[in-house]
């Protein structure tokens, strides 16, 4: 398999109304993901340049109606545009609630809220509602369920050798009879292998750098095996 065959952003997929877009998904630069339907608007792991992506392809009426934030961890290709992104909501005059799915014990997210709300919470046009997630319970907004699962990620610790594990989650969105699976960051793991199976859509990292690089991320052919499963899958994550 040659990795640039992955790596034709933005990657679309649709059944009906039910609509994906993945304008990016590039390990420690950035993820940026938009899932609606008729009724939904929700992003995915909005990590640097997602304001612009959605700026110049849906605009700011469609941007406003982002009901949902999921987060799959913290690290910073991941998360790295929620700050640009709850701003312009707030400059924009959004009203409704915003709701942000994040993984119990990410202290990124928790951070970058509570510097958010010291410095906006004056002029803040709209109420943000922080939603840890523990467990596998199922999420319903607007006509569509999430079912999160715990997925096996990781990150160096101080001295670069050793690793820990990351409070990292995956997603399958169901509606309409359909699923897409955004399996996040992680090594090959049973929950993912079970989430992807029969799932309309799976969406798999395949960031490892090398066959000793599994502990953090999966190969391509890892992550190709998992995607097998499904109807249809993408390999994202793939390092440039
Ligand atoms: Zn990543
Ligand atoms: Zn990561």
């Amino acid at each position: 398999m040659n990795k640039n065959d992955f790596q034709k952003y933005p990657l679309i997929w649709r059944k009906d109304d039910f609509f994906i877009k993945i304008y990016a998904s590039i390990p420690n630069i950035a993820t940026g993901i938009l899932i609606t339907t008729d009724r939904a608007t929700f992003i995915v792991d909005p990590g640097d340049g997602i304001l612009r992506d959605l700026n110049k392809d849906v605009g700011a009426v469609t941007i406003l109606k982002v009901s949902d934030i999921f987060i799959s961890h913290g690290h910073h290709d991941h998360v790295g545009g929620v700050w640009s992104l709850l701003t312009y909501l707030s400059v924009m005059g959004k009203k409704s609630q915003l709701n942000i799915f994040y993984p119990k014990g990410c202290k990124e997210i928790e951070s970058i809220y509570s510097a958010f709300i010291k410095v906006y919470k004056r002029e803040l046009s709209y109420k943000i509602n922080l939603k840890p997630i523990d467990g596998a319970k199922i999420i319903r907004r607007s006509s569509v369920s999430i079912k999160p699962f715990k997925v096996n990620h990781r990150e160096h610790a101080d001295d670069g050798k050793i690793t820990s594990p990351v409070p990292s989650l995956g997603f399958k969105f169901i509606y309409d009879g359909k699923s897409i699976c955004y399996g996040g960051d992680t090594a090959y793991c049973t929950s993912l292998v079970k989430n992807a199976a029969g799932s309309d859509l799976a969406i798999i990292e395949a960031g490892a750098e090398n066959e000793a690089g599994t502990e953090l991320h999966m190969t391509l052919s890892q992550a190709a095996e998992i995607g097998k499963t499904a109807g249809e899958y993408f390999l994202v994550h793939v390092p440039e």
